[in-house]
């Protein structure tokens, strides 16, 4: 291939200089520097909560703070939140921050998200929320997650960072919590040129709080009525997200036509496994193009093999939470055989929009002689 691939393709968004600039230009006409009150967060607010249907969108600074903010504002008693090993670092990290612990549960080994009956395992009167992941843009069983937290009476919040536009049944996935975090980092679908995140809430009350807290605690006149944080989504932020969000639909598509080419090709490797929904209800958003490789190839050596013919993959997540340094001694968990043996085969390829047929075609075919060589090792 004469063009470099990149696992992103960010530089491709200088193709579209004409766009950004205009968004900029807006920006810069508005004279609306200061986040707080800017007129492009407040819109993209409200296109945000009425395209995935929920009343309440808040944005704030990143998916991180999101998840940390979405939580402080369901004002949980001292326990345990249960949430997947199998995932980012600031799932869980959320939870610490708010003085309460990871309780790190198995995943499902085809989807790779939460595993419900696990899950119901793992509830105790410790319990007081459940925080799914839906990870890769693939749907977690949030309606059988919401039936165990409803029955041991303890909210939902979800983890929507890579999964914007995925559904289980009729209903976007951000619908099913009490709460649900999304982030708009460069890797994300829903992504900016930098920083950012939106919580969506059915709640006034909610949303009234997170208003506050994401503004040093006050919403007017230096009148602090929390001790809250500077987590304010850019204004400049918000203005490039609206124009993203007005191509998200088609850049889903874009992403889910990806998939199915890359599926053709690759479909029917024996020694690869590909990542998706474990049910006919639940439509992905492919965030990520994600593959599971028979234990008895080598994957690191996959990796380096593939770099060598100008295929970048990435492996989320080589490390899961329930071995990550900063939560020893500060989370709970039994054996997670499930994610231990993911962790060790998972492999992720390009997947975005910019990406042609004839990319992916290209990427596939390499892989595809990747693995075979590797087998014959
Ligand atoms: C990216 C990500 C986050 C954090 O979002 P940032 O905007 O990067 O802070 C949280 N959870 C998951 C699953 C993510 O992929």
């Amino acid at each position: 291939m004469s063009e470099e691939i990149t696992f992103f393709g960010f530089e491709r968004e200088a193709d579209r200089y004409e766009d950004w600039a205009s968004c900029l230009r807006e920006f810069l006409d508005s004279g609306m520097l200061h986040s707080s009150g800017s007129s492009f967060t407040t819109r993209l607010e409200s296109e945000f909560a009425a395209w995935l249907g929920r009343r309440h969108a808040v944005a704030v600074s990143s998916g991180t703070e999101a998840l940390r903010l979405g939580l402080e504002v369901l004002a949980l008693p001292p326990g345990e939140v249960i949430v997947p090993a199998f995932t980012f670092q600031a799932c869980a990290a959320g939870i610490v921050r708010n003085g309460l612990t990871p309780r790190f549960v198995d995943i499902d080994p085809i989807s790779l998200q939460l595993d419900p009956a696990a899950v119901a395992r793992a509830v105790t009167e410790r319990t007081v929320g459940i925080l799914p992941v839906h990870l890769f843009g693939i749907p977690a069983p949030v309606d059988r997650l919401k039936q165990i937290a409803d029955q041991h009476g303890v909210p939902v919040l979800e983890d929507c960072a890579q999964a914007v536009g995925a559904a289980v049944g009729q209903d976007k996935v951000g619908t099913f919590g009490t709460v649900a975090a999304f982030s708009c980092g460069p890797t994300k679908p829903l992504g900016g040129l930098g920083e950012g995140g939106i919580i969506v809430t059915d709640e006034e009350s909610h949303d009234a709080y997170l208003r506050r807290a994401r503004h040093n605690g006050a919403l007017r006149d230096f009148r602090h009525e929390l001790v809250g944080a500077n987590a304010m989504m850019d204004s400049l932020q918000s203005a490039f997200l609206l124009h993203r969000l007005s191509e998200l639909d088609e850049q889903l598509d874009a992403r889910r036509a990806i998939v199915e080419r890359y599926r053709r090709v690759i479909g029917e490797e024996p020694a690869v496994t590909i990542v998706g929904a474990s049910r006919d209800d639940m439509l992905a958003a492919p965030s990520k193009f994600t593959v599971l490789l028979s234990g008895a190839l080598d994957r690191d050596g996959v990796v380096t093999m593939l770099a060598d013919r100008g295929v970048p993959a990435n492996l989320f997540y080589r490390t899961p939470l329930h071995r990550q340094e900063c939560f020893r001694g500060k989370a709970e968990a039994e054996d997670l055989p499930v994610t231990d043996d993911v962790a060790a085969r998972v492999l992720s390829l390009p997947l975005h929009p910019f990406l042609s047929e004839h990319q992916v075609d290209w990427l596939a075919e390499q892989f595809v002689l990747t693995v075979r060589k590797a087998m014959d090792r």
